[in-house]
């Protein structure tokens, strides 16, 4: 079937159709920015299945996928196991506003896999998540500065949309317009990886209430920490009484079963989840040690709360994913993998006569068209965005759906067999060399 791909017959009408009319009924035609193409230019596929690791378009292409709805389906698509699951449950009530029993299950895993997590508190994403984990380190350390990495996405909340200022930022100015100055004035950016500007930082009064990090970043691309740069941030945050949060919404189960600070053995004071631990379905959640979490209502004064939080569906498909993934095997079959396909796409690239530099941790990973290492958000930011949305869109002519920014990971499931990941690199053979063309040569 996947053989076809290349040849079949490109009748985009229904996606064209499909995003025509969602342009005047949804801003952009969409429900979140980068699927909107922007980044790589051309319009948007609208998806009307996906199975194993292949997406079908609404005209009836597939696709090997390497977004996996940008990090959860780690099993691939319509696992099922999943699939058969969470139709079981939805037959006997999707939510109920009260306790039940799944979200003690759900609790139980979370706790057992990562290291720091002594309890839990399940949200509805990733940024209900990391919104809360600031409230929590504000409330417990009384102080209100935040301080964030340029390039790190930590959701849509007010005091996490600031501008990657340049140097070591004072004052953060907003990202995004209806974000109040005295809201982002209390986040301050620094590079990543860069320990001398945190320490700086480190030297204005004791207001600090947290350092929140992807510890490996996905957001401007895949950025793992330098040697040492984790314990640095543990080291200092300790030192000046402030919290260490770790936004683990990608890298929970996905670079490790305990996450990031399982495969560097760094104990941050809260860790923030999504993607994986819902399994397709729409759940955060973030946790820490007891002492810590009784500071949530009801138990303590912060308050947060969810109409649809723990409800069964979405802790179905998070349990069913997180006992898949006891599998230790399974770790090891996506660090194969993914190293093959790294190594396949550097290799083609090269063959092409153009530079690469390809960061990986796992089974998630970029490709940047640079020929500098990406070590932070300056770095990242000289890669090529041009040339990669030429080759995003020689890739989807090939049958490969990555995704739509430079600026983004890309994922290996288990579903993507060492087939899949060779006819990848082949895929991308012809689509190095058609940029060559393309360029002039
Ligand atoms: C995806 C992501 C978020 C936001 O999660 P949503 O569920 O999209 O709100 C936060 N932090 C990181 C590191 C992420 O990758």
């Amino acid at each position: 079937m996947l053989g076809n791909m290349a040849t079949a017959e490109k009748d985009q009408n229904k996606s064209a159709r499909l995003y025509a009319q969602a342009l005047e009924l949804m801003p952009g035609g969409v429900n979140s920015p980068v699927r909107a193409f922007r980044g790589v230019g051309g319009t948007p596929l609208f998806i009307k299945s996906a199975s194993g690791a292949t997406l079908t378009d609404a005209d009836g292409r597939t696709f090997i996928d390497y977004v996996a709805s940008w990090g959860p389906m780690i099993l691939g698509h319509a696992d099922a196991e999943i699939v058969a699951g969470i139709s079981a449950v939805a037959a006997r009530g999707t939510s109920f506003g009260a306790p039940n029993e799944l979200e003690v299950e759900l609790a139980e895993e979370i706790v057992a896999a990562v290291p720091s997590i002594e309890m839990v508190r399940m949200v509805n994403s990733g940024t209900e998540a990391t919104m809360s984990a600031i409230r929590l380190a504000r409330g417990v350390t009384g102080r209100d500065k935040l301080v964030k990495f340029e390039g790190c996405y930590h959701g849509h909340a007010d005091s996490l949309l600031v501008k990657a200022g340049s140097g070591v930022a004072t004052l953060g100015l907003p990202d995004s317009p209806g974000v109040p100055a005295a809201v982002a004035q209390h986040t301050l950016t620094v590079p990543f990886n860069d320990a001398a500007a945190l320490e700086e930082l480190f030297k204005q009064p004791p207001d600090i209430a947290a350092i929140i990090i992807e510890p490996v970043v996905g957001n401007m691309g895949c950025v793992p920490p330098r040697q040492g740069f984790l314990e640095f941030t543990r080291d200092i945050t300790t030192r000046h009484g402030a919290l260490l949060i770790f936004d683990e919404v990608m890298t929970g189960f996905r670079v490790a079963r305990g996450g990031a600070q399982d495969l560097y053995g760094i104990s941050p004071d809260i860790t923030c989840l999504g993607k994986i631990i819902g399994g397709g379905l729409p759940v955060g959640a973030y946790g820490g040690s007891r002492a810590l979490m009784r500071n949530i209502a009801p138990t303590g004064p912060i308050y947060q709360a969810g109409t649809l939080s723990g409800n069964p569906l979405a802790m179905t498909a998070g349990l069913l994913t997180l006992r898949r993934l006891k599998d230790e095997t399974i770790y090891r079959k996506l660090e194969t993998r993914s190293a093959r396909l790294c190594d396949g796409l550097a290799k083609a690239a090269a063959a092409a006569g153009i530079t690469t530099t390809t960061n990986r941790v796992g089974s998630m990973w970029t490709s940047f068209f640079n020929d500098q290492p990406v070590t932070n958000w300056a770095t990242a930011n000289t890669s090529d965005r041009e040339m990669y949305g030429r080759f995003f869109h020689a890739m989807l002519d090939e049958g490969v759906y990555l995704a739509p920014s430079q600026f983004e990971a890309g994922f290996v499931s288990i579903a993507h067999t060492e087939e899949l990941i060779d006819q990848t690199i082949e895929a991308a053979r012809k689509a190095f060399r058609t940029l060559r063309k393309g360029a002039g040569e």
